[in-house]
């Protein structure tokens, strides 16, 4: 029997052997060009883009210089295909499946194929080669890894990747940074490139305002409380003014001026894909009779089944069949254009009896939903109406919330609810993702949340546990054991406690019993001092190590401010009954305040406070007179 086996086995594994051999396909030997990038005659900016990448980035592995050739020469053993170049091994490549972004890449033993969808696939072929391929990789929008390898052999290759969602933004400050984004796959509705989106949301005052029209024509706007609205109130932000109202959906004059209104908009960015016709910041929806007799008859429920509290709104989550029927009459005169809309606060559930047209995009915002259990879980109310829609339509775009806005440096544990999330959406036929992270410069390990949600967003099945140890690998070095651990700890004893939200707009104090607790806290900063003298050597990891734990330092901050005296208080009582500071919350006040601004961060709060400023603040409470000090302390 085992002469039987040793007899089998080499002659099964020599079959493998042949096999890959066959598809080997030697790029670089030795430091030494083997290979050349072949793109087309009349290559389009993205073909030229993708094959300078990829000369530029097998030059830094390796050493050797490809160079790049149009395809009118003749064929050689051992090209790089990009794009749509006139070579036969093309003909193979499914471009019908690939649609605007699909990555196709495969090693014929004879060449490699690296090409895509219509858009930007090849360009995101190079990348994913690169990455999955090479052992690139872009960590954020400053740290790039490049492996050093004086020998490129590919194996066999036949990878044809689609994404998960046709339109993927990740609303972080690094996503803004042009090779992060392509390198990462992302779409953006601000700069750098060019934006499929013309308009974006709240555009119901641009169209039709107040102050173009408020004062001549009152009908436009709502009605309710006996009188049309057709003022403005000071905005949110205290920075100007926004429309008190919405518009009459059902005045065929409104109809006319917005459409023409659109148009002239179209006309100045003609390439925009999405428009925005959507319902400004307010709830004050029309109340008249003719949009009241749309709202009635779509609504799939009656008004004391869904009151929305949320927004502080006294009126029912009525207002979706008046905005339909309008938004659909506009998409009928924009038929190359993707009309998109809001599902948001009274328009959120989905109606009965009239469905979004073709080319309407429903906009749904989970801006409620709890953040330590999943939107299908902890949310029923928003995911019952995502499940809704998503029977109605497949053009739906999620507006979702993946950080603290409110203390941008608190630790805020829902990973482990990224995926989820995202796989919930998938299976209700949403197509396009927001993931609105940090505008801001710095946060809660930005540069993992970030990682996370890129890879999330192209496949929601991804393994994020691997994703997840090689970034820290990658970004911590020695270090990322710890981190790990850290970041273990904090969701282990978050995730699902009964009876407490994790909101985006929270704050460490209420969470100072869960995992901000004492206990807690003190293993945080042992992992972290660990973790610091794990990389001492690489003063540029040991940086990274003291931005990870910022959050950590915030939250003792945060606590030791509303406690005051005691073991986490920013005060020792000493013996005579004076209060001191503790010496050692200045400390972490001043290293954390350091840190930030060495980092260039700019915010500490969304829309407000710097770092310097949140110093300022903290050292007037720490320098109260012992008087008022001893007030707030009764
Ligand atoms: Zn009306």
């Amino acid at each position: 029997m085992k002469k039987l086996l040793s007899l089998v086995i080499p002659a099964f594994l020599l079959l493998i052997v042949t096999s890959a051999q066959a598809q080997q396909l030697t790029l670089v030997a030795m430091g030494a060009s083997k290979s050349r990038i072949v793109i087309p005659q009349k290559a389009t900016v993205t073909e030229i883009q993708a094959a300078k990448v990829l000369q530029d980035y097998i030059q830094r592995i390796s050493g050797a210089f490809l160079p790049v050739e149009a395809d009118n020469i003749k064929q050689q053993r051992g090209e790089i295909l990009i794009g749509n170049v006139n070579r036969p091994e093309l003909k193979g490549v499914p471009k019908d499946k690939l649609g605007k972004d699909g990555v196709f890449i495969k090693n014929t033993g004879k060449s490699l194929i690296l090409t895509g969808g219509s858009d930007k696939g090849v360009i995101y072929s190079v990348y994913t080669f690169l990455e999955k391929y090479l052992g690139c990789r872009k960590y954020s929008a400053a740290v790039t890894y490049v492996p050093k390898k004086k020998t490129i052999v590919l194996g066999a290759i036949n990878d044809m990747q689609l994404p998960a969602f046709s339109y993927r933004e990740n609303f972080y400050r690094d996503a803004t940074d042009p090779e992060y984004q392509l390198w990462h796959k992302l779409d953006s509705h601000v700069g750098p490139g060019k934006s499929e989106w013309g308009y974006w949301v709240h555009t119901f005052e641009t169209l039709l305002s107040p102050k173009d029209y408020g004062q001549d024509h009152p009908e436009y706007f709502s009605f309710y409380d006996g009188k049309r609205h057709a003022g403005t109130v000071p905005s949110w932000d205290g920075a100007g003014v926004q429309p008190e109202a919405q518009l009459c959906l059902s005045n065929p004059d409104v109809l006319e001026i917005v459409c023409k209104n659109l148009q002239a908009a179209i006309k100045k960015n003609p390439e925009a894909v999405y428009w925005s016709v959507s319902q400004n910041d307010n709830v004050n929806y029309c109340r008249c009779d003719n949009c009241a007799a749309l709202d009635n008859k779509y609504a799939a429920f009656t008004p004391e089944q869904k009151m929305y509290s949320t927004h502080g709104s006294k009126y029912p989550a009525l207002g979706m069949g008046s905005i339909l029927t309008f938004v659909n009459k506009v998409a009928q005169r924009f038929p190359e254009k993707i009309i998109s809309t809001l599902a948001y606060q009274y328009s959120r559930v989905p109606p009965k009896g009239i469905v979004p047209a073709k080319n309407v995009n429903i906009m749904l915002c989970s801006i409620e939903s709890a953040r330590n259990t999943t939107m299908e879980k902890g949310d029923t109310s928003f995911s019952s109406d995502l499940k809704g829609w998503g029977r109605l339509t497949n053009n739906i775009i999620i507006w979702d919330y993946v950080i603290r806005f409110s203390n941008l440096f608190a630790p805020f544990p829902n990973l482990r609810i990224l995926q989820p999330n995202l796989q919930f959406m998938s299976t209700n036929r949403v197509s396009a993702v927001f993931e609105q992270g940090n505008r801001e410069i710095g946060g809660e390990l930005a540069e993992l949340r970030a990682y996370l949600i890129d890879k999330l967003l192209w496949d929601a099945n991804v393994n994020v546990d691997e994703v997840m140890n090689d970034f820290l690998t990658g970004y911590y070095g020695k270090a990322s054991k710890q981190v790990r651990k850290y970041i273990d700890l904090l969701h282990d004893h978050n995730m699902e406690r009964s009876g407490y939200k994790m909101s985006i707009f929270g704050k460490p104090v209420l969470e100072k019993e869960l995992f901000l607790s004492d206990s807690l806290i003190t293993v945080y900063n042992k992992l972290f001092d660990e973790a610091e003298k794990a990389v001492s050597g690489s003063p540029e990891i040991v940086d990274r190590v003291k931005t990870a734990r910022l959050p950590v330092y915030y939250a003792m901050l945060e606590i030791a401010r509303d406690e005051k005296t005691g073991k986490r208080g920013a005060f020792f009582v000493a013996a005579n009954g004076a209060k001191i500071p503790n010496p050692a919350i200045v400390n972490i006040l001043y290293d954390f305040v350091y840190q930030c601004v060495r980092h260039n961060v700019t915010r500490v709060t969304e829309w407000k406070t710097t770092p310097l400023e949140y110093l300022e603040d903290y050292n007037k409470f720490l320098e109260m007179p012992e008087k008022a000090l001893t007030k707030i302390l009764e």
